[in-house]
């Protein structure tokens, strides 16, 4: 199943490709507010989890529970936010978002209205975003092996 319309049908999200197999990628999301926001999205052009069997579903979910496991690892963030909408592209992917509490957003959803911030915590958080996104590298390189290591 392929949609000509889709993007993510059209994986030209390939120059932030972390792991791939026969049914599902693993990207590292370009994002400069939130370090180490990564998306796990299905190959095939389906909407919900309903529409793969029960082993499929667990597929995606044993990588989605790989990547929020490398993410606690290695970014050491106050809360992993799982999120599944397709609202804007129905093609079955997965965000899973480091949180941290000085981050622009936290407590609420990153795609909500940011909270209102002092200079001082956005420096607080300009700071400790620099350093997780020097962890990125190794983060990236775990999250491969560990997607290996899974052998599905
Ligand atoms: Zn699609």
């Amino acid at each position: 199943m392929h949609n000509p319309a889709c993007p993510l049908c059209a994986p030209d999200d390939t120059q932030h490709l972390i792991w791939r197999n026969d049914q599902l990628r693993v990207i590292a999301v370009n994002s400069t507010e939130f370090p180490g926001y990564t998306r796990v999205i299905w190959h095939q052009h389906v909407a919900e989890m309903t529409d793969l069997d029960n082993a499929a579903r667990q597929h995606i979910m044993e990588a989605v529970w790989a990547v929020e496991t490398m993410m606690r690892q290695w970014l050491a963030p106050s809360k992993v936010n799982l999120a599944q909408f397709g609202n804007q592209v129905p093609h079955l992917h997965w965000h899973v978002i480091p949180r941290w509490q000085q981050d622009t957003h936290f407590p609420e959803a990153i795609w909500a209205t940011a909270p209102v911030r002092s200079e001082q915590q956005q420096q607080q958080w300009s700071a400790m975003k620099a350093h997780k996104e020097n962890l990125l590298p190794a983060y990236h390189e775990a999250l491969r092996l560990a997607l290996d290591a899974l052998r599905f």
